[in-house]
């Protein structure tokens, strides 16, 4: 399978850019979405956590509750880590069971942390999906009703643009209006139909 990686900070564009991959038909891997079905009911993972903090770390209803755990690792390092060691290779695992089962020409592998996780190492390609800190800072803040700080925050814990840019084979640019994604993304998917076809040959 060809794989391409979509990455990009937050607010960059990403999903309005892997959506028009899948009006092309192709089929777009999503890590977050993968990340958040982790902690599912009836899943390796809830067992987990529900084993080192027991009915603090749950609802009545037996499913995760999100915010606790997320303060709990925010005040103690050593939880986080222990959380990343065990959620990373259940997540990594999904992701290769996903990308195996896609059925499309190539395959996109969709991630935020991409780059900071090493996903990069999964792909053929890496595309970059670039913006200005200040347009992250405009977008994000316009969709999400967030502050600039908390938008800046998330920012400081993704890699930097330089970084991210290191790391790509193609970027598309996304400062101007949403209709000039249509024809960057045209041309990728050309590209990426000739490299897919040049790797099965
Ligand atoms: P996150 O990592 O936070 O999930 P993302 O990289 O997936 O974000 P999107 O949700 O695709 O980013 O885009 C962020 C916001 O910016 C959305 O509200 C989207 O509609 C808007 N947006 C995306 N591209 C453009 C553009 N070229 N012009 C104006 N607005 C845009």
């Amino acid at each position: 399978m060809f794989v391409v990686g979509v990455t990009g900070g937050i607010g960059s564009g990403k999903t309005t850019v892997t959506n028009l991959f899948q009006q092309h038909d192709i089929v777009v891997v999503d890590a977050d979405v993968i990340a958040r079905h982790i902690m599912d009911k009836g899943g390796e993972a809830l067992a987990a956590v529900s084993d080192r903090y027991g009915q603090q770390a749950l609802f009545e209803d037996g499913t995760l509750n999100r915010a606790w755990l997320r303060e709990r690792i925010f005040q103690h390092p050593e939880d986080k880590q222990w959380l990343n060691e065990l959620t990373h290779p259940l997540i990594r695992q999904q992701i290769l069971t996903q990308l195996q089962q896609a059925q499309s020409p190539y395959v996109i592998l969709s991630a935020p942390l991409l780059v900071e996780n090493r996903l990069t190492k999964l792909c053929d390609r890496v595309l970059v999906v670039d913006v200005s800190e200040a347009t992250q800072l405009e977008r994000t803040q316009q969709r999400d009703d967030v502050s600039a700080d908390q938008v800046q925050s998330i920012m400081n814990a993704q890699a930097s643009r330089e970084q991210r840019l290191q790391a790509a084979d193609n970027i598309i640019n996304n400062e101007a209006d949403e209709a000039q994604l249509v024809t960057q993304v045209e041309k990728l998917h050309e590209l990426y139909l000739r490299l897919a076809l040049a790797k099965r040959s």
